[in-house]
């Protein structure tokens, strides 16, 4: 029994050129309690091998998280399928707006400890006792009432560049930075006030929703499906945009415009731009917002410094780079001194 990628990347994308099928780029996640992750994982990429999806999925024994790309003539197979997994029967997919038969090459699916790294080691919460779901409309509602405290449960990078209109946006680099600083600033009104929380596609709030509640505060909800689902729905529905800005994405578009205003600022000269960028020396590809005419003062780089590595030939640059460890920073996402307008 195969349980493992046979073709390499290359071997995959030349098949998918000859195909010349159609493919859909699907994602969803689920909490549940998953007693043997292993099991499940082997299940699914045997029966999702044989229908030629791929992609990257985690299972863990809280849930599963996965981003696939399927052939459109399996669609219906592949939906009847997850419809026989208890857990995942009626999944919300979200299926990508626009086509890309090449956005997973393989198909990984792997056991991890979280489906999302979210630096959480209390177990002794249940996230599967999550908060009221709520849709655009609902949410939109919500927002505007004075006891609804709204927050933004993604990092300062993302929430920099867009976010709903009154939103509280914690500054933090980890999800769990948020969650206290949350608890803390709310400490006084776990009953009388309105917690409502949004992230990207849901999964993150999802989480911190049932945390919340763990934790005693009494009226939480999320917004179903995240600012991706939300700005589907706005559209169809013709409802009132209440987000501003654009939706930062892990993808190579980094971020996905939703209103016209500009709302962050060229973390080097200070006017008003959204676009992020990787500063271009490789040793430190710094997460960080760029106008275009920095990009060209700066050769695309963070600093000077940067500027005279990345000018350097390849040779020179990689062996200045050794012994040197991890100087990379794309960690630090958009954090450095360097940057003279990063708030
Ligand atoms: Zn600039
Ligand atoms: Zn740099």
């Amino acid at each position: 029994m195969q349980l493992y990628n046979t073709l390499s990347a290359k071997e995959r994308e030349k098949l998918i050129e000859e195909a010349g099928k159609d493919r859909l780029t699907i994602s969803f996640y689920a909490y549940a309690h998953i007693g043997n992750p292993r099991i499940l994982r082997d299940h699914l990429f045997i029966t999702w091998n044989e229908m030629e999806v791929l992609g990257r999925i985690y299972v863990a024994k809280e849930g599963i998280n996965a981003q696939l790309s399927v052939p459109a003539e399996n669609f219906e197979k592949f939906k009847t399928h997850l419809d026989s997994i208890s857990f995942l029967e009626n999944v919300r997919l979200n299926i990508a707006i626009e086509q890309d038969n090449k956005s997973f090459l393989k198909l990984k699916v792997k056991v991890r400890d979280k489906i999302v790294a979210d630096g959480l080691n209390d177990d002794t919460f249940d996230v599967t006792n999550k908060g009221v779901h709520v849709n655009a409309l609902r949410f939109n509602e919500l927002i505007e009432d004075p006891d609804t405290v709204l927050v933004d449960m993604r990092n300062h990078y993302e929430s920099e560049i867009g976010h709903f209109k009154n939103a509280i946006t914690p500054d933090v680099d980890t999800f769990r930075d948020s969650l206290d600083i949350i608890e803390q600033d709310l400490a006084e009104h776990k009953e009388d006030k309105k917690l409502v929380m949004y992230c990207t596609g849901g999964i993150r709030c999802e989480k911190a929703s049932a945390y919340y509640k763990h934790k005693g505060f009494k009226n939480v909800f999320q917004l179903e499906g995240g600012i991706i689902e939300y700005t589907r729905q706005v559209r169809e529905q013709n409802l009132e945009n209440k987000f501003k800005g654009k939706n930062f994405v892990f993808d190579h578009r980094r971020g996905e415009r939703i209103s016209e205003e500009v709302i962050a600022h060229c973390h080097q000269c200070g006017k008003p731009c959204d676009t992020h960028v990787n500063c271009a020396n490789e040793a430190c590809h710094l997460l960080f917002i760029q106008c275009d005419e920095c990009a060209q003062a700066m050769d695309n780089c963070c600093s000077v410094e940067c500027q005279e590595t990345n000018a350097l030939p390849y040779e020179e640059q990689k062996a200045l780079r050794k012994g040197k460890g991890a100087s990379n920073k794309i960690f630090k996402k958009g954090r450095s001194p360097v940057l003279k307008y990063k708030k």
